[in-house]
């Protein structure tokens, strides 16, 4: 035993450096996991879920490798939040030093200079030639929630635009800004007020077709805030501009920018919700610039850290500055060793061009998910940007959701070692997130694994 250990020289156990395998050594999940389980149903809350009871000892790169020694490739990067991969070399190496410096003083009582370059980070890489101002948190939810806030001081007025389909995260604020009632918002009300949801450009289930969709779907939208909600009364419009829950939905082209115009010409600010879509995720920075939005606020949390928990509002520095002093803030918000994370892994985004990497993920995976639909009936739609693609699963010769074989389908790819996530208001809406980092042999091998699951649990037609 040695009485100082030095924490960088320790071999690494998990990162990169893991061996980029599938590698099934036992059932999934195995007995080792299965015990666990067991302990974790005992001892935490119902209320929180898990999809795939497999209990996680080590990742990087495009594996997990679990207690029992099997190693599952991953297509889900824990919701988009490892895009650098898990224990990526900078984000530890970051994270490792900041620790052993300090771990908080709380930004509202001694700032650091991490938050600060966070910040200038932001400000920098976020859409918009315009001076810009950040404030970091340390969820999603959040600083969606903060946006609003900051909507609200700016433009003195109450009302919330968002959409069907939409999820922006579980506090009470933005369960009421969330569109799925199972499972986020059952027995969870009262919601809070002055939400309204208008329809949500969904090109794969627009009335006359995907081609009018944008258009058509915007001047419902505009009608409806003109109509129903009141122009005047509208604090924010807040969007993903690419839906994450809800299904993986591109909106139908031109509606982000028809929006982004009317709240331009109206004095309402316009907040993207990048939380799943930003960093790298879709084959661009950010997912507005695929039509060149540029939002007055964007809310970042998700691939932003490297797996650390750290979430931003940036936007227009007027804008910003709007709430008055103290008005913003929380105890952990912008946390120096999340910042540390966030500034590894934004080196990490450029060192390794994970942009451009995004858009060769798109270039293998898209054109495989194109072959599944052309090979089996209850594909309906493949969609998606960059590293942030699904597939929408239906009753062969309808549009009508199949939940039971997407659900099937999802099983038969962990049960072989393949992390898929499924999504979509109705349940039926299979999706791929890889890490970034994930290396072309398992991207192929997992789409393999994949095939064999449609095969396995539905009719080729
Ligand atoms: C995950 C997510 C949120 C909520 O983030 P949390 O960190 O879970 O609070 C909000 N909006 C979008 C688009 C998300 O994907």
């Amino acid at each position: 035993m040695t009485d100082s250990v030095d924490l960088v020289m320790l071999p690494a156990r998990g990162g990169p450096s893991l061996p980029q395998e599938r590698r099934l050594v036992t059932e999934i999940p195995g007995p080792q996991s299965v015990a666990l389980f067991a302990r974790r149903n005992e001892a935490v809350a119902r209320g929180v879920s898990t999809m795939l009871p497999v209990f996680i000892t080590a990742a990087g790169g495009g594996v997990l490798v679990d207690v029992d020694g099997n190693s599952l490739i991953d297509f889900g990067a824990g919701i988009a939040v490892v895009s650098v991969g898990n224990a990526a070399e900078q984000v530890v190496a970051e994270v490792i030093d900041q620790v052993a410096a300090f771990t908080h003083t709380c930004f509202m009582i001694t700032p650091y200079e991490g938050y600060v370059a966070v910040c200038e980070q932001l400000n920098a890489r976020t859409p918009g030639d315009f001076p810009k101002k950040s404030a970091l948190f340390n969820s999603g939810a959040e600083a969606v929630e903060n946006a609003v806030k900051i909507a609200r001081a700016f433009t003195g007025r109450s009302a919330v635009v968002v959409f069907e389909h939409a999820y922006h995260g579980r506090t009470n604020l933005t369960m009421a800004l969330t569109a799925k009632n199972m499972p986020y918002k059952h027995s969870f009300g009262p919601f809070a007020p002055e939400v309204y949801r208008l329809p949500m450009a969904y090109p794969y289930r627009w009335p006359t077709g995907p081609e009018n969709c944008g258009p058509e779907a915007a001047a419902a939208a505009i009608s409806a805030m003109k109509t129903q909600v009141g122009v005047d009364e509208i604090a924010a419009v807040l969007i993903e501009p690419i839906q994450g829950e809800g299904g993986f939905i591109v909106p139908g082209e031109g509606f982000l920018p028809a929006l982004s115009q009317f709240c331009t010409e109206n004095g309402i600010v316009f907040i993207a919700d990048e939380i799943q879509t930003g960093f790298a995720r879709t084959g661009e920075m950010f997912a507005v610039s695929h039509e060149n939005v540029v939002p007055d606020l964007i809310a970042t949390a998700k691939g932003i850290a490297g797996g650390l928990p750290l979430s931003a509002v940036t936007g227009r520095a007027d804008i910003m500055d709007a709430a008055h002093v103290g008005g913003l803030g929380g105890t952990y918000g912008g946390n120096p060793v999340a910042c540390a994370a966030a500034l590894g892994a934004m080196h990490t985004i450029d060192e390794l061009d994970l942009v451009g990497r995004a858009r060769d993920i798109e270039a293998i995976m898209a054109p495989r998910l194109r072959e599944l639909a052309g090979r089996f009936a209850c594909v309906g739609d493949v969609r998606g940007r960059g590293a942030m693609l699904a597939v929408e699963i239906v009753k062969p010769g309808t549009t009508d959701p199949d939940a039971a074989t997407t659900s099937a389908i999802a099983k038969a790819c962990h049960a072989a070692g393949v992390v898929v996530l499924t999504a979509g208001t109705y349940g039926n809406v299979l999706r791929f997130l890889p890490p970034l980092v994930i290396p072309d042999h398992l991207l192929r091998e997992g789409l393999d694994v994949l095939e064999e699951a449609f095969a396995a649990s539905t009719k080729a037609s």
